[in-house]
């Protein structure tokens, strides 16, 4: 993006923002609201309202209503796709004004926001929008006297919850094929990034979306998201974020009425570098970028560094040299690599792994600490921890920061094991010039997606999920479709 236009954008004022409900802009039933706080310096960008669960029950009664009388499911697919081509549409005109929105809302540097957030969720939604009227039910191979039939139904009522890490590009997983199987949605944006979604649902009413179809309630993870999980009129609940939430929503799926609960959660990803690597220049490159950019606040992070002991010390000065090279800082200055930490809790979160891993005697081969304090906002410098143990917590928890730690290894055996030894299972790098042992490495590591000899920038055509505590389900590619489609049989004697 033009540095001026992002100039002209970032000082207009934000007016107040209010739930989108049954096709209108709303404030809380008590009229409370809580401040949006801008991690680029700390200002107060506008409010939010801070939704009731009264409120929570509103929307869902109108996603439900909205549903039953089949105002969109009861659309013929091709008109369905039509409102999701113009809805797509919409954000694309607008993606200027939505990435700056954004940063200025979640701190993601704008070179990465403005791809992987409005342009994104258009392309996102666009995608899923046209296999709106390319999906068959089926006939099945029964013996003569019997038809078999497989229809697929929308499932019904979505809840969505969604974390403040790409808020429109998550949302778009979601919401793309949701909508497209004819369901309606509530949807539940985090905290600290719900206004791009709320402008999200705005465009959505304005390509014709009828009113109840998308809505939007802000407010406290603990209220909304809570009352979303345990209500008896949704259907299914999809959901990304921590892994103490998703255990929150399988409890609350097994209070209320079983609904089913698809869990895309975080990981701790390896990236293994054998001494075979074809280009170690760009193995580091890479491999920085997979673990720094977005201040490491991306779920598929490469947040363990395998590498093997012949190329070590070469590729770990690398390493070093990319993390320091790096330009952090305003987000919204286009040469930025890596913007702001989303919020004060989440930089204290990072510094104290950073803390207790230099207690117990770590190597803080650089960075390790809080930059930038005098402008008011969040920031990190990319942090390289080195000589740590397989048990350390900062090896085996999730930090969601800019923090990598290494870890030495002699065999493909080995790199497998250490791999493996995790609670998680959602992606993995394997740099390599050997092809028999990249496939071996693709069968043998437990995760969701393994990239080789790169990482990261899987596009929609690809299956997103995790395996382990990773969570279940996918988003993204037609399998997304599975979540929100109900297979009906119709047996008939004939
Ligand atoms: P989080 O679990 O704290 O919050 C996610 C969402 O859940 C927010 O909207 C929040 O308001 C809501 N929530 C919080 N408490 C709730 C409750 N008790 N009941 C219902 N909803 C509740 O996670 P976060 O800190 O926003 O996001 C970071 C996490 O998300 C990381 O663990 C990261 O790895 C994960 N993540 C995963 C993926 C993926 O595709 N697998 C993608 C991005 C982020």
């Amino acid at each position: 993006m033009d540095k001026s236009r992002i100039d002209t954008l970032r000082h207009q004022p934000v007016p107040d923002a209010k739930h989108v409900i049954n096709g209108a802009r709303v404030d809380a039933s008590d009229g409370r609201t809580m401040p949006v706080i801008s991690p680029i310096d700390g200002s107060t960008l506008t409010t939010l309202p801070k939704g009731t669960r009264e409120d929570a029950d509103r929307a869902v009664a109108a996603a439900r209503l909205a549903f039953d009388d089949g105002r969109w499911s009861g659309l013929a697919p091709a008109a369905r796709k039509k409102i999701l081509l113009k809805w797509a549409d919409l954000i694309e005109a607008q993606a200027e004004e939505l990435a700056v929105l954004g940063v200025r809302d979640n701190g993601t540097e704008i070179g990465m926001a403005y791809k992987a957030e409005p342009l994104s969720a258009a392309g996102t939604i666009r995608y899923f929008a046209e296999a709106t009227d390319k999906i068959f039910g089926e006939i099945a191979p029964t013996a003569p006297g019997a038809l078999g039939l497989v229809h697929k139904h929308p499932v019904g009522v979505v809840g969505a919850i969604v974390p403040w890490n790409f808020p429109m590009m998550i949302g778009s997983w979601k919401l793309g094929p949701a909508l497209a199987a004819g369901c309606t949605v509530v949807l539940k944006p985090a905290e600290t990034a719900s206004l791009t979604l709320l402008r999200l649902a705005e465009l959505a009413l304005e390509a014709g979306l009828p009113p109840g179809v998308l809505n939007v309630v802000t407010g406290e993870g603990a209220v909304i998201g809570a009352a979303i999980a345990e209500s008896n009129e949704v259907d299914v609940l999809v959901f990304t974020g921590s892994g103490a939430t998703g255990r929150r929503l399988l409890e609350a799926s097994a209070r209320s009425n079983l609904k089913r609960v698809y869990l895309e959660l975080g990981g701790k990803s390896p990236n293994i570098v054998f001494a075979d690597v074809p280009d170690l220049d760009e193995a580091a490159k890479i491999s920085a970028a997979g673990i720094f950019r977005n201040s490491g606040q991306v779920c598929i992070a490469g947040s363990r560094l395998l590498v093997q002991r012949e190329i070590y010390d070469v590729f770990v000065d690398k390493l070093v040299a990319q993390a320091k090279a790096m330009q952090i800082g305003d987000p919204l200055d286009p040469m930025t690599n890596a913007g702001a930490v989303n919020s004060e809790r989440q930089l204290a979160q990072n510094l104290a792994f950073i803390d207790e891993a230099r207690a117990a005697g770590r190597t803080i081969a650089t960075g390790g600490n809080r930059i930038l304090q005098e402008t008011g906002g969040t920031y990190m410098a990319p942090t390289i921890v080195t000589d740590v143990q397989p048990d350390d917590r900062i090896v085996r928890e999730e930090v969601f920061g800019p923090v990598l730690t290494v870890q030495v290894f002699d065999t493909e055996a080995e790199a497998v094991a250490l791999a493996n030894d995790t609670e998680t299972g959602l992606a993995a790098g394997v740099w390599t010039s050997n092809l028999s042992r990249a496939h071996r490495m693709i069968a043998a590591i437990e995760a969701g997606v393994v990239h080789v000899n790169t990482y990261g920038g899987a596009d929609v055509t690809v299956p997103l999920g995790g395996v382990k505590q990773s969570g279940n389900g996918h988003d993204k590619s037609l399998h997304a479709f599975d979540k929100y489609l109900n297979l009906k049989t119709a047996w008939i004697k004939l």
